[in-house]
Order: structure tokens, then C-alpha cells, then sequence
């Protein structure tokens, strides 16, 4: 009975073709052997990764709750015309500069309708942390452009309570990757080579909990990601007072919204926990990663985070640090003008050094 369907080659791709030297699968190609077992299960195993989709259909996104009656009492929105952020804060805490951009805040409205935060990490770093965590950040740069010394422009910093949607989640995770094996070996006449081709399969079950995604468009992603962990143990129940002195970022984006960035984070841990585990090989490429969620669920919670944004030459420089850990990020610009300066004094460092080395080798 012949069998006439093709299978392609794991190797590089061609069509394989039977060797009757060999009484073998052939790739005509590249050499490569085959068990035609191999290539059938090979064959069936992509079939069935092709039928498999990510699935973000088992996600729950119902987070936060209603606010009680009069406890929104006395917030107020403010709203920044250049940026469009929006922020939370309580009139007697007040907002003028926004946190995001530094442009004046005007008072909307009265805060009402959005969700309740079910958790909140209480600010354990006080602003005079967040300065002097700044001045250090800032220590030793010698090509600073001055406004991001000035005293009363750090004095800006603000604490802000950023909207973040946690999720917990089961996943289920395969994947497979082509890996190799190398030989080498001699006899008198040659040099041999034998590459292996292996179809490497993984599975596995993980349990998240409290991945979170950031649900405000104003702080960019990668910017809170830089200044992640919070550590979850310190969270308590949300009150407004943890607000009271703070400002509290409207959230923009939905938890429904932000339900594929979860599903992206997971994946890419469950892809990494399962890689870690494919060991041996002379090299090993990823091919195909599934994961399927199960009982995900969402809460809404505040992270607390000290920001300085400033703005230097029409570019924004945002500072940004953990108001938990005190882990920070930020970039700095180098003030071209300076830099000469800075420059001058290197070159003659350098040919001081240039000196130096003549005199060691005459
Ligand atoms: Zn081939
Ligand atoms: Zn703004």
C-alpha cells in the first residue's frame, strides 16, 4: 500500500521523499533520514497545533465594586488639556500640575460613576524617599541639563496611585521545538557530521496569580513594568482614606480591555518556565506555544507611584519610582552644550595618558 502523502521535511522545509537504498524517508534536500513513524506523528502533531487557537474566552473581568453612598464625597476630577490625563483627588489634597506631563490641571468635575478599587498598596515610602531617591538617580551626571536640579522643580514629585487590574488565572501550556544534536567523529580518510533533528514537546500546568496590567493609557506600560514588583502581601482593602494627600489615576482602560495583555504575560512566563525545561541540545528553536486559560479572574487594585515628569527641548523625561520598593526608572538627557565642555575635559585626560604610555615604551 503506497502511501502518498507528503510530508515536508522537519529540517528545512522539502519534500521527503521515500529511498529505496535506505528503505527510508529521504529529504532529497538535505540528507536527512526519516522513520516514516516519525514524520507521520510529526505531521499529526502540527495538524493539531493548527486546530488549536489561544483561547482568552474563559477570562473574568469583573473587578471593583460600587462605591458606598457619600464616600466619593468631596474628590474631584481633574483633567489635563494637554495630555488628556485624568486624575482623582480629593479637594483638600487639591491638583494643579499634572503627574503625566506637568501642564496645568483644571477641575472637571465632581468624581463619580467609575469602579471601586478592591485592593490598595498603602504608599510606604514618603515624598522625601521619592526626592531622595531622585537626587540619586540624578548623582554624578555631570551632563544634566540644569532644570532637572532645580530644587523647587523636584519639589513637583507627586504621588500618584496608578489603576491596575490583577488577574489570576489557570493555564495550560504546550509547546514544541526543533532541537539538534551535533556528532563529530573521524576515521583516517574523513571528518563526519551527524546532525539529529529532534521534535521536542512540553506541557505543562501553572497556576498566576495577580498579574497585573496596568489600566491607565497615561503611565506607559513598559514605564510601570521597569518599576514592577509591588508586592501584593502589603495590599489591603481599599479605603478613601489611603487617597487623602495622593492623587489617584482615573483608569481608561477596562479590565475586559486589558484582558489580552494578561493572556501576553502569562503566555510569555509559561514560554519561558517550559523552554528552561529543554535541555541537552547543541540548539533549540521555539516552533509553537499554546496556552489555554481557565478561571481567570480580575481585581482592581491601586499601586502607589511616585512621579517627576520634566520636560527639556520639547521632549518629555518622566521619573517613576515603586512607592512600595523604591524600585525606580527614568531617563535622562545629555545637554549637548555641556557635553563639549565635558568632552574637552576628557581629551585631555586622554593625552595625558597618551604621554603616559610614550614615556613607558621609550
Ligand atoms: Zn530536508
Ligand atoms: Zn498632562
Amino acid at each position: 500500500m503506497s502511501d502518498l502523502k507528503e510530508y515536508k521535511c522537519p529540517a528545512c522545509g522539502g519534500s521527503v521523499e521515500f529511498d529505496s537504498h535506505s528503505q527510508k524517508m529521504k529529504c532529497p534536500y538535505c540528507d536527512t533520514e526519516f522513520e516514516l513513524d516519525t514524520l507521520k506523528a510529526y505531521d499529526e502533531q502540527l495538524e493539531k497545533e493548527a486546530e488549536q487557537k489561544d483561547d482568552i474566552s474563559g477570562w473574568q473581568t469583573d473587578a471593583g465594586s460600587e462605591w458606598q453612598e457619600g464616600e466619593t464625597e468631596g474628590m474631584n476630577v481633574y483633567t489635563c488639556k494637554s495630555c488628556g490625563g485624568e486624575i482623582i483627588a480629593h479637594e483638600n489634597t487639591g491638583a494643579s500640575n499634572c503627574p503625566f506631563c506637568g501642564n496645568p490641571v483644571i477641575m472637571t468635575e465632581k468624581f463619580s460613576g467609575a469602579l471601586r478599587p478592591d485592593l490598595v498598596i498603602p504608599f510606604k515610602l514618603d515624598k522625601k524617599a521619592a526626592k531622595e531617591a531622585y537626587y540619586k538617580h540624578i548623582k554624578g551626571k555631570k551632563l544634566l541639563p540644569k532644570v532637572f536640579r532645580k530644587e523647587n522643580h523636584i519639589d513637583e514629585i507627586k504621588g500618584v496611585y496608578v489603576p491596575f487590574w490583577l488577574f489570576d488565572a489557570d493555564v495550560d501550556a504546550n509547546a514544541r521545538y526543533k532541537a539538534t544534536k551535533v556528532r563529530v567523529w573521524s576515521d583516517s580518510d574523513y571528518d563526519y557530521t551527524e546532525t539529529s533533528y529532534y521534535s521536542v514537546e512540553r506541557a505543562g500546568n501553572m497556576a498566576f496569580a495577580a498579574v497585573p496590567v496596568d489600566g491607565s493609557s497615561s503611565m506607559a506600560d513598559d514605564l510601570m513594568e521597569s518599576i514592577e514588583p509591588f508586592k501584593l502581601k502589603d495590599a489591603v482593602d481599599f479605603q478613601t482614606a489611603y487617597l487623602s494627600g495622593y492623587l489617584a489615576d482615573k483608569y481608561d482602560v477596562t479590565s475586559e480591555e486589558t484582558v489580552q495583555r494578561a493572556h501576553e504575560r502569562m503566555k510569555r512566563s509559561a514560554e519561558e518556565v517550559l523552554a528552561d525545561t529543554v535541555k541537552g541540545y547543541a540548539t533549540v528553536t521555539p516552533e509553537n506555544t499554546n496556552v489555554k486559560v481557565s478561571g481567570g479572574a480580575a481585581k482592581y487594585a491601586l499601586y502607589p507611584v511616585w512621579i517627576l515628569n520634566t520636560t527639556w527641548k520639547d521632549k518629555k523625561y518622566i521619573f517613576a519610582m515603586n512607592g512600595q520598593t523604591g524600585k525606580m526608572t527614568g531617563d535622562l538627557p545629555i545637554d549637548n552644550g555641556t557635553y563639549v565642555k565635558w568632552l574637552a575635559g576628557l581629551t585631555a585626560v586622554f593625552s595625558v595618558i597618551a604621554y603616559l604610555a610614550v614615556w613607558l615604551i621609550y
